[in-house]
């Protein structure tokens, strides 16, 4: 009775957790240090490519209740991610490498996992008394990405990431740009932030659309950049800029919501700066993915106040993003239509972004645990944000399938439900919350009657018990407290 699983990502370190503390034996398998991709830099589980933040916390994003979601079930990747936490106003962002490195040991630790050192380039045999799940991300090696293609008869699609960079804390110029959370959420002082006047704002957009940019593919040689679309919610600069000059304004250097301390009054636009480490020692760009050289960046960058003698750490850079075109081919439970016994997870399935890879990660987990058991597998009422992700990404109506965040647009609770309470309008945040409230509810059913039915391990029920998740279970509750159940 053995899982196999191929990338210790996001979604195959979840994966692998979620069947071992079920009692099934993994095998999963892990091509880097050996071999790497173009963005990802170290040895460990569950490394994070880009950003350090796992989006919005509260329940009035969608993300924030998936997150919920993940901790009702024992997340490994939501207990690294709290264990690794740094301040970054109403988000939950962490320390990169205590949060890879956590999830690297409590696998590698872990009596029923083992984690082999291998690039799989040839698709393991699977059945359903030996199950497999693909999590290999949206870098998929080359030679897994062909029999991939070939299994699913389609010629894969992909569009394109970027990533910002990061510099070194003590190489910025402190006294230029000031402290400050948009709107004081968090702290109130979780974010760098650099004022740009409407001069110096120009100036940025006319350096950047005068750069030079990489266009040749970087991940997978035969591909060109110009071939691939951007994904929307992580769009390089340069194409932000091209859309028009003050595209930016309206997207990461809006200016909302901060009042410069110097001047007493809002910027034109603001660049932030987040931090990306426990120690506050490295600071990453928010929201300035970009595909410029090197030295242009070095340029461009350093043009802006305060970041004249900025050391980079990491620079921006342009990575292909793989994906399947899941509606033909996947189940809402992430099996393989045609295929028994095989499960795609994460990124590759079309599910964009860390909390949603890792919410496939786990789904695939449990239902290949499930088949091992002979359950049935589980299939999240569309009620939940798992659950209508799921159902977009296996929606066989679906036609020019694109990636996608997770999005209340996507909940037909939400989308339908009351307006009023009353004679009083409800504010869209208030609908947000009851359906949140009432998606957490269904998880929580479900999670207790599969908890009764199989023994798990303890380190689900620890999570459950940290003071953190009853803080955030409370905040939950008391907002629902004032509305009425759908
Ligand atoms: C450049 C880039 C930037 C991104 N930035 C963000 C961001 O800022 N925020 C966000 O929320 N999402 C971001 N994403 C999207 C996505 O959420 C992440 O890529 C996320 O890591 C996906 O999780 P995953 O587990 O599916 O894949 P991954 O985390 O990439 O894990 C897949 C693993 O499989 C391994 N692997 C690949 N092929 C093989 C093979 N043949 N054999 C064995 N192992 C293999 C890889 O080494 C990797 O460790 C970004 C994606 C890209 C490509």
């Amino acid at each position: 009775m053995k899982l196999r699983i191929i990338g210790a990502g996001l979604a195959g370190s979840e994966a692998a957790w979620q069947a071992a503390e079920r009692g099934v034996s993994v095998e999963l398998f892990e091509m880097r240090p050996t071999s790497s991709t173009k963005a990802h830099k170290s040895k460990y589980c569950a490394e994070l490519v880009c950003s350090n933040s796992f989006r919005g916390a509260g329940l009035h994003n969608a993300v924030g209740l998936l997150k919920e979601e993940l901790k009702v079930w024992g997340s490994l990747i939501m207990q690294a991610a709290l264990a690794n936490e740094v301040p970054a106003g109403g988000a939950l962002a962490v320390d990169r490498d205590g949060f890879s490195q956590y999830v690297h040991q409590k696998i590698s630790e872990h009596p029923l996992i083992e984690l082999h050192t291998a690039e799989i380039s040839s698709l393991p045999d699977y059945t359903p008394d030996a199950p497999l799940i693909i999590a290999s991300g949206p870098l998929t090696s080359l030679a897994l990405t062909k029999e991939i293609e070939k299994l699913t008869s389609q010629d894969n699609l992909a569009f394109y990431d970027a990533i910002s960079p990061i510099f070194l804390h003590d190489s910025i110029d402190h006294s230029k740009i000031f402290r400050q959370s948009r709107y004081d959420k968090g702290e109130g002082d979780d974010y760098l932030n650099i004022p740009l006047t409407e001069e110096a704002y120009y100036s940025f957009v006319e350096n950047i659309l005068a750069a030079e940019k990489y266009t040749g593919n970087l991940a997978v040689e035969h591909e060109k950049i110009e071939n691939l679309r951007p994904f929307e919610g992580c769009m390089p600069i340069e194409d932000m800029a091209e859309r028009g000059k003050d595209t930016m304004l309206f997207g990461p250097l809006k200016p909302v919501g901060l009042t410069d301390p110097k001047t007493g009054r809002r910027p034109y636009g603001v660049v932030q700066l987040r931090q990306d480490d426990t120690e506050g020692s490295l600071w990453s760009m928010v929201g300035l993915q970009t595909r410029m050289k090197r030295h242009e960046q070095d340029r461009v960058f350093r043009e802006l106040p305060g970041l004249e003698k900025v050391e980079f750490v990491r620079y921006g850079s342009v990575h292909r993003n793989t994906f399947i075109d899941s509606p033909k081919c996947l189940e809402a439970t992430l099996c393989f239509r045609e295929a028994p016994g095989l499960f795609f997870a994460g990124q590759i399935t079309g599910t964009e972004g860390y909390v949603e890879s890792t919410a496939g990660g786990m789904l695939a987990g449990i239902n290949a645990a499930r088949m091992l058991r002979e359950q049935s597998l589980l299939q999240f009422p569309q009620e939940t944000a798992i659950g209508a992700l799921m159902a977009y990404i296996s929606d066989t109506e679906r036609k020019d399938f694109q990636p996608m965040n997770i999005s209340y647009g996507l909940m037909p609770s939400y989308l339908d439900s009351p307006r009023r309470d009353g004679k009083r309008k409800l504010s869209k945040k208030e609908r947000r919350i009851i359906a949140a409230e009432h998606a957490l509810d269904i998880s929580r059913t479900l999670y207790k009657d599969e908890d009764s039915s199989l023994d798990l391990g303890n380190s689900s029920k620890a999570l459950k018990q940290s003071n953190q998740y009853r803080q955030l279970a409370r905040t939950s509750t008391s907002y629902f407290r004032n509305f009425r159940p759908i």
